[in-house]
């Protein structure tokens, strides 16, 4: 087995040259004596805001909770009842499908477009008396299609919820993602684009009752101390966390920009080899989590690139929703209404009943993450982009 020499995502080093800022920003706070519900959460909410174009951010304890909370509010706002929906993609983590359920609503999945993204398209078959909320997920980093789901959204009487989780910082129509919808909920788990030392997340809306009701929520349902209106938890973003985030904050346009660079250099250098670039090239919109090369041969692939190179791969995500065993309970109930086979992968499908959410199949069996990040060298994406070119010519 070869060493690692291109790891995926080298944490350690990229904390490292946030130093000795990071390390002295977490000090101040260990000497202040307040960890909790201090400045250094209000200052990081403020600026949070503001980088989106919205009057209000809520620090809370990580991305599930911040889409969690948002939902619950809505839920409890609009007095929606347990069957009401909200439509999820197929293809995205968990946490988008888990949020709707703890908040007390039902997941109805939609299929992605060839971007990955749901779209009005992809929605459209889904639409149902039920349906409340559009829970739109910049999966990777790049923007879903806005404009036309604000357009799909306004027609139906929808609202628009945003799972930012994965695009810190991206633009699409000249508006930054989490200014599009009722809110947006964001993670700063230490792998996203913008990473605390620890679990984090912040809800963002331009709405302040809302953003009143997700404070209160994740203040055990209290706005007033001692007085309990909802029945609450305790989801907080700590001082720690958030004097982490504000020393990480300003870098983030320009990690985003070397992080378009290395998608940049890879198109490049893959160009031409029976592989698909993520959106056919176009480096414009994406904030690139992740460099999403799609590949019929990606087992082999990825385990030729560690064995033969040493270049750590990952693949998000190897199993799509409608196929998440916890899930299968809303997908029947799903499968009964819209009148398909709520058939999970490897059961068969006959000729009559084409299988449904085939785009995301498809990309939970063909993505392969390659490593991307604002270290990353140009000879780091040499190496990883000649070991691909060696593989295709050895299958030769
Ligand atoms: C990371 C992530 C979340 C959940 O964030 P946590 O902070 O890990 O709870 C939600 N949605 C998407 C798309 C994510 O990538």
């Amino acid at each position: 087995m070869s060493t690692l020499r291109v790891p995926y995502f080298p944490l350690r080093e990229i904390n490292g040259s946030f130093e000795p800022a990071l390390s002295h920003a977490i000090s101040d706070v260990v000497k202040s004596g307040w960890y909790l519900r201090g400045h250094r959460v209000a200052d990081f909410e403020a600026d949070f805001a503001a980088s989106i174009g919205v009057s209000h951010c809520i620090g809370v304890g990580n991305g599930l909770d911040a889409l969690t909370l948002t939902l619950q509010a809505l839920r409890e706002r609009h007095g929606w009842t347990s069957d009401c929906e909200v439509i999820v993609p197929a293809m995205t983590f968990v946490a988008s499908a888990l949020a709707v359920v703890r908040a007390g609503l039902t997941p109805v999945l939609a299929d992605v477009d060839e971007r990955c993204v749901m779209s009005a398209a992809t929605v459209l078959p889904h639409l149902s008396e039920r349906s409340r909320v559009l829970l739109t997920v910049h999966l990777y980093g790049l923007p879903a299609p806005m404009p036309e789901l604000t357009e799909l959204a306004r027609e139906h009487g929808l609202l628009l919820v945003e799972d930012a989780a994965q695009a810190h910082g991206a633009v699409i129509g000249g508006k930054p993602v989490g200014s599009w919808g009722v809110a947006a909920a964001f993670s700063f788990y230490p792998g996203k684009n913008l990473g605390a030392l620890g679990d984090g997340g912040a809800v963002v809306t331009a709405d302040a009752e809302l953003a009143e009701a997700v404070r209160r929520l994740a203040n055990y349902g209290s706005a007033t101390k001692y007085l309990h209106t909802d029945l609450g938890v305790n989801s907080r973003l700590d001082e720690i966390q958030a004097a982490a985030l504000s020393v990480k904050l300003p870098r983030l346009e320009a990690d985003n920009q070397r992080r378009r660079e290395v998608a940049r250099a890879y198109n490049e250098a893959l160009r031409g080899l029976p592989v698909s670039l993520p959106y056919d090239g176009d480096t414009s919109l994406s904030v690139f989590h992740v460099y999403p090369l799609r590949c019929d041969r990606r087992d082999a692939l990825q385990h030729f690139l560690r064995e033969e190179a040493g270049v750590e791969t990952l693949i998000h995500y190897p199993h799509a929703l409608p196929d998440q065993p916890a899930l299968q309970p809303f997908l029947e109930k799903q499968a009964a209404h819209e009148n398909f086979l709520g058939l999970s992968d490897g059961e068969q499908h006959t000729e009559d009943e084409p299988s449904v959410f085939s785009v995301a199949r498809s990309w939970a069996a063909t993505e392969l993450s390659l490593p991307i990040h604002p270290l990353m060298s140009d000879e780091d994406v040499a190496c990883v982009s000649n070991a691909i070119r060696r593989f295709f010519e050895s299958e030769i």
